[in-house]
């Protein structure tokens, strides 16, 4: 903060902007500000919302800056948020402007929630007594102050009366604070009985947050093994200690269930926080996380940007999860910088899977996280049985995509009044729809994608840009009727399948692409978990996280599939989704078979797989990754260059090659046309940037942006670093 010559102070305002750091402003006489305030300012011809950052604004002659316009009536944002969106914008080499907007998503909870009219009873009686005033005055008579519509509804009684009431002076008008979005969690309200394994798990990571400081937890357990249940305990002290928790979730809009086994472990839900939740809600979470009444948010990635002020402990579950992954403007793992918040706020994190990733698993051998092992199922239940179908030995009848030996299965499986979950993680119908005349195949005209078919809609789509067209009877190509197929199975044709051959059972297909959205997908959840139907197509929706009592049978339509886009995590992947999904069979113990069909049974994944020998598979994998100096061993970075036009993009993406300083630690591949080369009209290209495990990825990155031209005209660049996608 400084003092001109004239005594006008000025601040620092991070503003909601690709800015490299903050703007200076002026801070009007008599007007309070102090770092982490949310102000309004002016910029350019508009105002934004902004943070009031630490240090010294721009060296800039003060006349010549404008004033601050507002302070908004709203707790600072907290230090330690502020140095997060610092690292986070240096780590990810993304404007601090753009990270700082993330903790900016609620504009309109800056203000306090306005309090509610409420009406509370005087001295005053009405001048004649009618039932229904009587009913009302009983009921105002405790003492509390209701609102207008609250007591109508409760006294049964309509509106007018209470209107009448308050003429005659009865009622006098209050104020009512608004009411918090969620109650209290009460630590205490049940208490479960751990098993040993749990109980061990449970001490040390309650030990943790009762100590306080940076630690990180790897509570690495079996699907079903009382994850939850550990990591409730350690949330229940820390609630005990009156801080803030956060627990992160990768699909938290479908995740109902956990809301209410919360629910029954503490007494009162958590706060919600993922796009899904309508503006309202979002303001008053927003608002009431920043006031601390709000103690627990469940939440997808971007909750780790809520304001809070006493956060003391944060459990990232499933945090193998690619979801935890942002690669939109600013690049980043939510998982990674949920580690980064603890350490800055100097509090515990827990890491919560049944398939860690590599990463996290080679940072507990190392020693820098503490690995806390749930090996066995709770109660009787026992992990499904798992077995490959090869392919080749038991292919499909033709024109079908499930092998004869999983059909019976299937059969058996519905014979006995259980069910069955065939997963594909593929949506539609048809992954390609090509022409068996002229051989004419069905692109994208923006994209370097096959359109994809969706039967129950009749139209063909992009997958990556969302382009659609209505299937033609005839091929635009050579104007042949009727001689065009789908080749491949999605979700929509396998239940084709299905429905041929149990045409009594009841059958449901799950995909995002489910009419009525996410309320819908959970009453459809729900209704599986009830047993209310009998076989079950999906994607990887239906594959995570979800507790099926009665779900005895999944069989993987297609378990190579992941393994073909050969990046450098594809067998992991691969290994935490075929987990994941057949971990959804036999929850409630009753006896279980996972089944894959796979075309490469020998294949380590689906041997590691089928053997339940989950420790071999990290072991390998790890060596490869040592071996090729792939991360952790090694640092990756993506550079992803794009344009309206391919020569643009490519010579863009040339330059920057040719700007990279030369480090031996660390090289450059590229560029080279990324394999979707084409994506909503704009030609991209990629570099890949290798280094060793010390090196300084960053500096390097920075000086080849600083050498290299800057983006003109239709190109873009963007960094991903720690990329977990190649595409
Ligand atoms: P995970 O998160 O490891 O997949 P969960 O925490 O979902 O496992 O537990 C699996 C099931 O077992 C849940 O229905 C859970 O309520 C139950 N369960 C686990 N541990 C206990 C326990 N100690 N007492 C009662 N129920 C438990
Ligand atoms: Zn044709
Ligand atoms: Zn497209």
């Amino acid at each position: 903060m400084k003092q001109d010559s004239r005594e006008n102070r000025t601040v620092p305002v991070m503003v909601p902007m690709p800015a490299e750091r903050p703007y200076s402003y002026v801070v009007p006489p008599g007007m309070k500000v102090e770092p982490g305030s949310i102000v309004r300012v002016p910029l350019g011809p508009r105002e934004v919302a902004g943070i009031v950052w630490d240090g010294d604004g721009e060296a800039v002659d003060a006349r010549k800056l404008r004033p601050v316009s507002e302070v908004f009536d709203c707790p600072p944002v907290h230090e330690e948020m502020r140095r997060l969106v610092d690292w986070i914008a240096a780590y990810t080499l993304s404007p601090p402007g753009m990270v700082a907007r993330m903790v900016l998503r609620a504009p309109a909870a800056f203000d306090p929630e306005p309090p509610l009219e409420g009406l509370r009873l005087t001295e005053c009686r009405p001048d004649r007594m009618t039932e229904a005033r009587a009913r009302v005055l009983e009921l105002a008579g405790e003492g509390h102050a209701w609102t207008r519509s609250g007591l109508a509804h409760a006294a049964g009684v309509s509106l007018s009366v209470i209107d009448g009431l308050k003429a005659q002076g009865v009622f006098e008008t209050v104020e009512i604070p608004p009411r918090p979005v969620v109650a209290r969690p009460d630590p205490g309200f049940a208490r479960p009985c751990l098993t040993q394994d749990q109980q061990a798990a449970a001490e040390v990571i309650r030990g943790h947050v009762e100590a306080g400081g940076f630690s990180v937890s790897l509570l690495d357990g079996v699907t079903g093994s009382g994850k939850t249940e550990v990591y409730f305990e350690a949330v229940a002290t820390a609630i005990e200690k009156d801080r803030q928790v956060l627990i992160l979730l990768p699909e938290i809009a479908l995740t109902q269930a956990f809301l209410e086994r919360f629910h029954d472990r503490f007494g009162a839900k958590p706060a919600e926080w993922h796009s899904d939740l309508p503006p309202r809600m979002r303001e008053r979470v927003w608002r009431q996380v920043a006031e601390g009444s709000v103690r627990v948010v469940a939440g997808a990635r971007s909750a780790l940007f809520l304001p809070f002020r006493e956060l003391g402990l944060i459990v990232v579950d499933e945090e193998h999860d690619p979801a935890y992954k942002q690669e939109d403007r600013v690049f980043y793992n939510a998982r990674d910088m949920a580690v980064v918040r603890g350490h800055i706020g100097g509090f515990p994190v827990v890491l919560a899977s049944a398939t860690p990733s590599v990463e996290s698993r080679v940072n507990a051998d190392q020693g820098r996280y503490e690995r806390l092992v749930l090996p066995a199922r709770f109660a009787e239940a026992a992990l499904p049985e798992i077995k490959a179908i090869d392919m080749r030995r038991s292919p499909p009848a033709r024109g079908g995509f499930l092998s004869p030996a999983l059909l019976e299965e299937v059969d058996g499986t519905i014979g006995r009044g259980e069910q069955a979950l065939l997963f594909l993680n593929r949506r539609g119908y048809a992954p390609l729809t090509l022409c068996r005349v002229c051989g004419h195949r069905f692109q994208c005209p923006d994209c370097s994608s096959w359109l994809v078919e969706h039967r129950f809609r009749g139209q063909l789509v992009c997958h990556h840009c969302g382009h659609n067209e209505p299937r033609p009877e005839a091929c635009p190509e050579c104007g042949s009727l009727d001689h065009l197929v789908a080749c491949g199975p999605g979700v929509e044709r396998i239940a084709e399948e299905v429905v041929a051959h149990f045409p009594a059972a009841r059958t449901i297909v799950l995909s995002s692409d489910l009419l009525g959205g996410v309320r819908r997908l959970r009453l459809e959840l729900e209704a599986i978990a009830k047993g209310e139907c009998d076989i079950v197509i999906g994607t990887q929706l239906v594959a995570k996280g979800h507790n099926f009592p009665n779900m005895t049978l999944v069989g993987v339509v297609d378990a190579d599939l992941g393994l073909a886009n050969g990046d450098p995590r594809a067998a992991e992947r691969t290994f935490q989704l075929l987990s994941q999904v057949t971990g959804r069979a036999g929850r409630s113990g009753r006896k279980s078979l996972g089944l894959l069909q796979t075309y490469q049974p020998e294949h380590p994944v689906m041997e590691a797989i089928v053997s339940g020998d989950a420790e071999s598979f990290y072991e390998r994998e790890i060596a490869e990754r040592e071996r090729s100096g792939l991360p952790p061993f090694g640092r990756l970075a993506g550079v992803i260059v794009s344009a309206a036009a391919r020569q643009e993009a490519e010579s863009h993406a040339r330059a920057l090659r040719r700007a990279a300083p030369s480090a031996k630690e660390i090289d450059v591949l590229g560029p080279a046309e990324a394999p979707l080369a084409l994506v909503a009209g704009r030609h991209r290209f990629r570099l890949l940037v290798h280094g060793e495990r010390r090196s300084d990825m960053q500096a390097f990155l920075r000086a080849m942006l600083a050498e290299g031209p800057k983006p003109h005209g239709s190109v873009r660049v963007q960094v991903d670093i720690d990329p977990q996608s190649f595409l």
